[in-house]
């Protein structure tokens, strides 16, 4: 997974990443409210850790923010706030776990892989625009048109489908969908959007999947 980690204290901060580089799991890290939020708005992650006392505010302006644009981000905040009027208004306002320091990090890894599970679990059903695809009996459909998809295709859509609005890159969906050691310098993604166009884009004058010249991918909705 791609995590974001808002982390001010570098000792917590290299010993999350350590972990979560073992597990496979690439980290981008922010040290700041004004860096968490920028990251945030600027990369797609598929989990966010949030410290709460960084040097220029609160966690929490990081965590309103991550809320206006991407709404099923899961976020855990980290925290050495215990209190558990702090925790209740933490995940009234959004947050989905909190884990209070210090913590172990097994303990760390086990809330990710339930919440990981969990975003898995509340979007059975992905649609964006009048494309849909059923994450179950992995059925596409655009418009009233069912489409039957080999897997690669399919993992590809998924992805665009969990990150709309979002331009990906090509070394994104190539992480996503490819996985890490997928040579870099492969046309594979152009080729597999195509085989998608074809299928998704018959009888449509509009192309589902937009090419964002120089950038990447994009689906809308
Ligand atoms: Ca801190």
């Amino acid at each position: 997974m791609r995590i974001l980690l808002v982390e001010d204290e570098d000792r917590v901060a290299s010993f999350i990443i350590k972990g979560l580089n073992a597990e496979g799991h690439t980290v981008e890290r922010a040290a700041t409210v004004a860096d968490g939020v920028a990251l945030s708005a600027a990369f797609e992650f598929d989990i966010v850790l949030l410290d709460r006392m960084l040097p220029d505010g609160d966690g929490r302006m990081v965590l309103e923010e991550i809320r206006k644009s991407a709404e099923n981000t899961p976020v855990i905040v980290l925290s050495a706030l215990g209190e558990t009027d702090d925790k209740v208004e933490l995940l009234d306002q959004g947050a989905d776990d909190y884990l209070v320091k210090p913590f172990a990090f097994a303990e760390l890894a086990a809330r990710i892989r339930a919440n990981a599970r969990h975003e898995q679990q509340s979007s059975r059903v992905l649609s964006v625009g009048d494309v849909s695809l059923d994450t179950l009996s992995r059925i596409a459909r655009r418009g009233d048109v069912t489409i039957d998809l080999p897997s690669r295709e399919y993992a590809l859509l998924e992805y665009l489908l969990r990150h709309p609005n979002h331009v990906l890159s090509r070394q994104q969906l190539l992480d996503a969908v490819w996985g890490f050691d997928f040579d870099t310098g492969s046309n594979v993604v152009d080729v597999y959007i195509g085989y998608l166009r074809r299928k998704l884009d018959e009888g449509y004058t509009d192309s589902f999947v937009e090419t964002v010249r120089g950038a990447g991918y994009r689906v809308r909705s």
